[in-house]
C-alpha cells in the first residue's frame, strides 16, 4: 500500500449536495483497492509501521486507527454519514439506542444534575432515569411532552438536559422543539432529542436548535429489522466527552452493523416516504371506520399540532394509532384477526407491525399511570412498513371485521 496515495482521487466531492446524495455518498473513504462499494473492517486491532509509529498513535500525535474499540474505519463511515444526515459536527456510534441514551448522561451529568424527561418516553428509557441514574444521583423530573410553560416551570438551577422524543409513542404528541431549545439555553441547560421515530429525512433537530440527537439505528436506519445499533450527534464540545465515555466503557458499534446501516442510510429517505405515504393513506381510512373511535397521527387534520407537525417535521412518519371499540377484548381480537401483519412491538421493519400498547410496551405501568399517558385499553398501534397499501389495508379491514 503506497503511503503517498491520493485518497482525494477516489472520495466523491460531496462539497453542497443534497441529502439523498449524502445518504448515500457521505463517509465513504476508499481504500486503494477502488472499491465502489463500502469497504468493511472486520479488525478488532490495527499494526504500526514502526515502534515509533506506535507510540505516536497510542499518544495521539499521529492520528489513525489504534483499537476498534476507539475507532474503526467502517464504523466512522457510518458517524460520519450520520453527522452529515443531521448536520452535527460530529456523530459517534454506539452498541444500541439505548447506549447512546446511557453514554450522553454518563458523560454529560454527575451526581447532584437534574435532568427533564418528557413523560412519554420509550419503556427502557424510563428504566435507565428511574433505576440507575437516580442511584447515582441524578434527579430525574417528567413533564408533559406538548406543553412549553410546564417545561419553563420544571427547570431548577442545576437541570443540566432535557431529553424528549417527538413525535411520542405511540400517541404522535410533538413539542415545538426550536422554542423548547430556545427554554432550555435561556437556563443554561442543553436539549437532547431521540429522534428515531423521523430519522433525518422527516426531521433535523440540530438544525432547528436542540444540541443533542440520539438514534437508535435499530428502527429505520437499518430498516429491515436485521441489526442493533445506536449514535449520538451533536456539537464537537459535547461529542468530545460522549467520545471518551464510549472509548472507555465499551458500549461501541460492531463495524458488521456499521456496514449493515451504511446500507440502510443508502435508501433511507425513498424508504420513509414510502412509510409515510402509506401510513397517512390508514391513517385516512381508519378514521372513517365505524370500529375506529379515535386516530392520532400527526397527517392527520383532527391532530391537534398538524400545523406545528407541518412545520417542523418534512412526512408525519410511520407509526399510526388508533383506539377501537369494545376495550382490550376488542383490541385483542382486532389484532387476533390480522393475517398478513406481524405481531411484535418493534417498529421501524419493511415488515408492517400490530401491538397492543397497555398490555406490551406500557403494561409495566399501574394503570392510573397508563391513564394519565393516555395509553387506552382500547389503543392498537401500527408500525406501516413497505408493504403495498392496499394489502395493510385489507388486513386491517379483517380486524375491523372481528370487533
Ligand atoms: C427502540 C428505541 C430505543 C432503544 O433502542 P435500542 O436500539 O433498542 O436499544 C430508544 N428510543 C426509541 C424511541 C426507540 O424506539
Amino acid at each position: 500500500m503506497s503511503q503517498d496515495w491520493d485518497a482525494g482521487r477516489l472520495d466523491s466531492d460531496l462539497e453542497g449536495v443534497a441529502f439523498d446524495t449524502l445518504a448515500v455518498r457521505a463517509g465513504q473513504h476508499r481504500t486503494p483497492e477502488g472499491e465502489h462499494g463500502d469497504a468493511m473492517f472486520l479488525t478488532s486491532s490495527y499494526v504500526f509501521r514502526t515502534a515509533a509509529d506506535a507510540a505516536a498513535r497510542f499518544s495521539g500525535e499521529v492520528a489513525g486507527n489504534v483499537y476498534s474499540r476507539y475507532t474503526n474505519p467502517t464504523v466512522r463511515a457510518f458517524e460520519e454519514r450520520i453527522a452529515a444526515l443531521e448536520g452535527a459536527e460530529q456523530a459517534v456510534a454506539t452498541a444500541t439506542g439505548m447506549a447512546a441514551i446511557l453514554s450522553v448522561v454518563m458523560s454529560l451529568c454527575s451526581a447532584g444534575d437534574h435532568i427533564l424527561v418528557s413523560r412519554s418516553v420509550f419503556g427502557s428509557t424510563i428504566s435507565l432515569f428511574e433505576k440507575y441514574f437516580k442511584r447515582f444521583g441524578v434527579e430525574v423530573d417528567y413533564v408533559p411532552l406538548a406543553e412549553l410553560s410546564g417545561w419553563d416551570a420544571a427547570i431548577k438551577p442545576n437541570t443540566r438536559l432535557l431529553f424528549v422524543e417527538s413525535p411520542s409513542n405511540p400517541l404522535a404528541e410533538l413539542v415545538d422543539i426550536a422554542a423548547l431549545a430556545e427554554i432550555a439555553h435561556a437556563k443554561g441547560a442543553l436539549l437532547v432529542v431521540d429522534n428515531c421515530f423521523c430519522t433525518p429525512a422527516l426531521q433535523q433537530p440540530l438544525k432547528l436548535g436542540a444540541d443533542i440527537v440520539v438514534h437508535s439505528a435499530t428502527k429505520f436506519i437499518d430498516g429491515q429489522g436485521r441489526c442493533m445499533g445506536g449514535v449520538v450527534a451533536g456539537r464537537s464540545a459535547q461529542m468530545k466527552e460522549v467520545v471518551g465515555f464510549l472509548r472507555t466503557a465499551g458500549p461501541t458499534l460492531s463495524p458488521f452493523n456499521a456496514w449493515i446501516f451504511l446500507k440502510g442510510l443508502e435508501t433511507l429517505n425513498l424508504r420513509m416516504r414510502a412509510h409515510c405515504a402509506s401510513a397517512l393513506a390508514l391513517a385516512q381510512w381508519l378514521e372513517q371506520q365505524d370500529g375506529v373511535e379515535k386516530v392520532h397521527y400527526a397527517g392527520l387534520e383532527s391532530h391537534p399540532q398538524y400545523e406545528l407537525a407541518q412545520r417542523q417535521q418534512r412526512g408525519f412518519g410511520a407509526v399510526v394509532s388508533f383506539e377501537v371499540k369494545g376495550g382490550k377484548e376488542g383490541a385483542w381480537r382486532f389484532i387476533d384477526a390480522t393475517r398478513l401483519i406481524s405481531i411484535t412491538a418493534n417498529l421501524g421493519d419493511s415488515k408492517t407491525t400490530i401491538t397492543h400498547p397497555a398490555t406490551t410496551s406500557h403494561g409495566r405501568l399501574a394503570p392510573q399511570e397508563r391513564e394519565a399517558a393516555g395509553i387506552r385499553d382500547s389503543l392498537i398501534r401500527i408500525a406501516v412498513g413497505l408493504e403495498d397499501v392496499g394489502d395493510l389495508q385489507a388486513d386491517l379491514a379483517r380486524g375491523l371485521a372481528a370487533l
